[in-house]
């Protein structure tokens, strides 16, 4: 009898698809419990619409080194050459193991490195049995300007030292929004990927060869759905950008009507926005954010952390007449949301009835 050690499968409209996905990858594991056992791996990314897309998945042994680099190094084989990726996962030391073997594919400055924030968070919690410092970390985690991370890690410092110590062990670059270069899109956790592996619970259960079928199953049904949404966008002329994103960009633009506009170098595109006393409740307003049109940069960070136009660039946008178009990655237009789903799925040639 031939018996298998671990199975690979990513279907092809998901490797095209992913092309005009962020360049994001979430990687998880779960348990299986059927007769087999073993561990289903799991990568995916996020769409241009802030919704997870299903990449590539494994069954193998259990998680260790040797089985996330094979399951990485499968994905640089068969999924994707892009470059410049950030791969998002929890600590796990296999999965730090792999990504740190030149081998693998997945070394600096190929790809990048993040721990998702929920994780850490946990853990501090159970390191330091607090709450409190949990929320603190999120907070301070999620900070996008210098001044305001201090001001948190300050305040760890000083009521927590454990917590302090547990938390400057891992690097910065690897969970602070401000030290992110704008690699992540804003993306901090992999409950993307763990949304997805809800809508395979009942597959924990199943036979490896009905657990492979399944997933294509779903993953079509999930392809077909949001096609169907993206086209039917389109046909109403709603062509830029994606819904969630336009969520986002009305949002900063309600923003932006508290804010005042500087030019103080028109030529050189450069303005100075403050912000208004009283925009918020407990905000103290009057802060200056500086705006770069040529380098798209804004003091406050958020373009270049989400790739979209914070409320400052929506501000000199609304007030000089600009288009904020430029400022909106082309990974979160409407026309990478199309790309994405695209690619069609066919019938496989010869499904199986194959059981265990
Ligand atoms: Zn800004």
């Amino acid at each position: 009898m031939e018996v298998f050690e671990r199975v690979f499968w990513a279907f092809g409209p998901c490797i095209d698809g992913f092309k005009h996905c962020m360049p994001v990858i979430c990687i998880d594991g779960t348990h299986l419990y059927g007769k087999y056992k073993g561990t289903l791996l799991v990568a995916t990314s996020v769409d241009a619409n802030f919704q997870v897309f299903p990449l590539a998945f494994a069954v193998v042994e259990g998680e260790n080194t040797s089985s996330w680099s094979w399951f990485l190094g499968c994905i640089r084989v068969h999924v994707t050459q892009r470059d410049g990726l950030c791969v998002i996962s929890d600590r796990h030391p296999g999965i730090i193991a792999a990504m740190n073997d030149p081998n693998v594919g997945f070394t600096e400055p190929r790809a990048y490195h993040s721990f998702c924030v929920r994780h850490i968070a946990s853990n501090l919690k159970t390191h330091v049995r607090s709450n409190d410092m949990r929320d603190m970390f999120k907070a301070a985690a999620y900070q996008r300007q210098k001044r305001k991370l201090q001001v948190d890690m300050c305040f760890i410092g000083e009521a927590c030292t454990k917590a302090m110590e547990y938390i400057v062990q891992v690097p910065f670059t690897m969970w602070s929004l401000f030290h992110d270069a704008g690699r992540i899109y804003g993306i901090c956790t992999t409950n993307f990927s763990e949304t997805f592996n809800s809508v395979l619970k009942g597959a924990r259960f199943l036979p490896i060869m009905s657990l492979v079928e399944l997933t294509f199953h779903k993953v079509n049904r999930y392809f077909t759905l949001r096609r169907e949404s993206s086209e039917a966008m389109s046909a109403q002329g709603l062509a830029y950008p994606p819904p969630k994103v336009t969520v986002i960009l009305e949002k900063n633009t309600a923003k932006a009507r508290y804010h005042k506009v500087d030019a103080y170098n028109r030529r050189l595109h450069i303005y100075q926005v403050i912000t208004e006393r009283g925009e918020r409740l407990g905000s103290k307003g009057g802060h200056k954010h500086t705006v770069n049109f040529q380098l798209r940069t804004c003091a406050c960070n958020k373009p270049k952390i989400f790739h979209l136009p914070c409320s400052h660039v929506l501000a000199v946008c609304v007030t000089y007449s600009l288009s904020e178009r430029p400022w909106v990655d082309p990974v979160l237009q409407s026309e990478a949301y199309m790309n994405t789903y695209a690619p069609q799925f066919w019938r496989i040639p010869c499904e199986t009835t194959w059981t265990q």
